[in-house]
C-alpha cells in the first residue's frame, strides 16, 4: 500500500495497537515534514492532545521526487529500521526511539523529535557547538567499535554482514560519490567558472587512481556497521543533544566512511564561512573533538587496540572526506551551505578553495598522520 495523507488515517487506525501511542478513536492531524528526495515523512498528532505525536517515515517503491518511473526498492527502510535498533541498543538517546516497523507498507513509526533543528541549518547560521560534534564522534565511536570486525566474534560478524547487506543503496552511493562526478553524467553540474578546475580533475591520473582505490575500499571492506549517509542533514539537535536519523544507506562497510562524510560537511561549511574567523575556528575545534571522542570509544572497548587500526580508519576517512567534498561541488547533490551564497564571485572563490582542499585530501590521504595535520592545512 502506498501511503498519502488520505490513506494515513486508515493506516493509523489499523496499526494503532502495534504503534502503541494513540487510542483507537484518536482524531489525527497529519502534516508532511520531510524535505528529502527519497521518502515521505509525516508528523502525526492527536488533535485533542497535540503534545502526543509521532513521526512516520514511508518509503514509496520509487524515488519520491522523481516519481513511479524511477523505481527503488522499499527494502531501504528495513536497513534504516535495523540501524535504529542497533543505535538505540548501543547508544541510548542518540537516535529516535522506534515504535514500530511495518515492512509490508514500508513505514517506520518513531519518536517525534519535537522542536529539533537540523545540524546543517545551525552550521549555515554560523552556530557551531563543538559539543554536538563530540557527541556525534562518540556515537560513531561506539557503534563502530562495538561492531568492529576485530572486536566481535565470528557469529556476530556474520550476522552484521547478513543484516546489513544493503547492496542497492551501497551501489547508489558508489555511483554518485565515486563515479558519476568524474564522468560525463547528466546529473553533474557546477558553477560555470569552475569548468577548468573540473576538467583538470578528470585528467589527473594520480587523483583518478586514488579515487578508484577508495571506491574499491568502499565496495569491499567490511569492518562494522556504517551509517552510510552521515552528513550534517542527518543529525538533528534537540535540547543540545545530537540525534542521528536517516540510516537508509546503513551497510556493513569501511567505518571511516561515516567520519569522512561528517568531516567533509564541516569542511564545506568551513569554506562557506570565508572571512568569519570565529565560526571557522569553532568548526576546526569541532572536527578535532569528533576524532577525540571517536578514538576514546575505540580505546575503551579494546585496551590493546593497535595504533594501526585507528590510523587506517583515519586515513580512509580523509580520502572519503575529500571525495564527499568534491561530489557536493560538482556532482548531483550540492550542499545548501554553499548553494545559498548569492554573490557568485564569492561562491566561486569558496568552491574553488573547497575543491582544491578536497582534491588534496583524496590524493594525499595516506600521508596524513593525524587530524592536526589536516587542520593545519586550512
Ligand atoms: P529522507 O530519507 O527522505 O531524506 P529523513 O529521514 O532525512 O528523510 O527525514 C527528512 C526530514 O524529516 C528531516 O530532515 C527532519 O526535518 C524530519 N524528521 C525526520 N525524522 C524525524 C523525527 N524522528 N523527528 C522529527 N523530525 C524528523
Ligand atoms: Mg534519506
Amino acid at each position: 500500500m502506498e501511503l498519502n495523507p488520505d490513506t494515513l488515517q486508515g493506516y493509523l487506525r489499523n496499526r494503532h495497537a502495534e504503534i502503541g501511542v494513540f487510542g483507537l478513536d484518536t482524531e489525527f492531524r497529519v502534516e508532511e515534514i520531510g524535505d528529502g528526495n527519497l521518502n515521505t515523512v509525516y508528523r502525526v498528532s492527536d488533535t485533542a492532545r497535540p503534545e502526543c505525536s509521532i513521526v512516520l517515515k514511508h518509503a514509496p517503491p520509487y524515488i519520491k521526487v522523481l516519481g513511479p518511473d524511477y523505481p527503488l526498492s522499499t527494502e531501504r527502510l528495513t536497513y534504516e529500521s535495523r540501524a535504529l535498533d542497533v543505535y538505540n541498543r548501543l547508544v541510548s538517546g542518540a537516535a529516535p526511539v522506534q515504535y514500530n516497523f511495518d515492512a509490508e507498507s514500508a513505514v517506520i513509526a518513531m519518536e517525534d523529535l519535537r522542536n529539533a533543528r537540523v545540524l546543517q541549518a545551525d552550521l549555515i547560521a554560523g552556530t557551531v557547538d563543538p559539543l554536538i560534534a563530540e557527541q556525534v564522534g562518540r556515537f560513531m565511536g561506539i557503534v563502530h567499535s562495538r561492531t568492529y570486525i576485530d572486536n566481535v566474534d565470528g557469529e556476530t560478524a556474520h550476522c552484521c554482514r547478513r543484516q546489513f547487506a544493503n547492496t542497492i543503496m551501497q551501489s547508489i552511493t558508489a555511483d554518485y560519490v565515486f563515479t558519476f562526478p568524474y564522468t560525463e553524467h547528466e546529473t553533474n553540474f557546477w558553477t560555470p567558472g569552475l569548468a577548468s578546475d573540473v576538467q583538470q580533475l578528470k585528467t589527473d591520473s594520480n587523483f583518478l587512481r586514488q579515487t578508484s582505490h577508495l571506491k574499491q575500499l568502499f565496495l569491499t571492506v567490511q569492518q562494522g556497521i556504517t551509517h552510510g549517509d552521515l552528513h550534517t542533514g542527518s543529525v538533528l539537535i534537540q535540547d543540545n543533544t545530537a540525534k542521528v536519523i536517516d540510516a537508509e544507506f546503513a551497510f556493513y562497510g569501511p567505518v571511516g566512511f561515516d567520519l569522512g562524510l561528517y568531516w567533509a560537511n564541516y569542511l564545506l561549511s568551513y569554506f562557506s564561512h570565508q572571512d568569519a574567523l570565529r565560526v571557522q575556528s569553532a568548526l576546526k575545534t569541532a572536527i578535532v573533538q569528533t576524532w577525540h571522542a571517536y578514538t576514546t570509544e575505540f580505546k575503551t572497548v579494546d585496551a590493546g587496540l593497535k595504533a594501526q587500526t585507528l590510523q587506517n580508519i583515519f586515513q580512509d576517512a580523509i580520502g572519503f572526506a575529500g571525495l564527499e567534498m568534491l561530489r557536493r561541488l560538482i556532482g548531483a547533490a550540492h550542499v545548501k551551505d554553499i548553494e545559498g551564497i548569492v554573490d557568485i564571485p564569492r561562491k566561486l572563490r569558496v568552491e574553488r578553495a573547497a575543491l582544491q582542499f578536497g582534491t588534496t585530501l583524496v590524493k594525499q590521504h595516506r600521508s596524513f598522520q593525524d587530524v592536526a595535520a589536516v587542520i593545519a592545512m586550512l
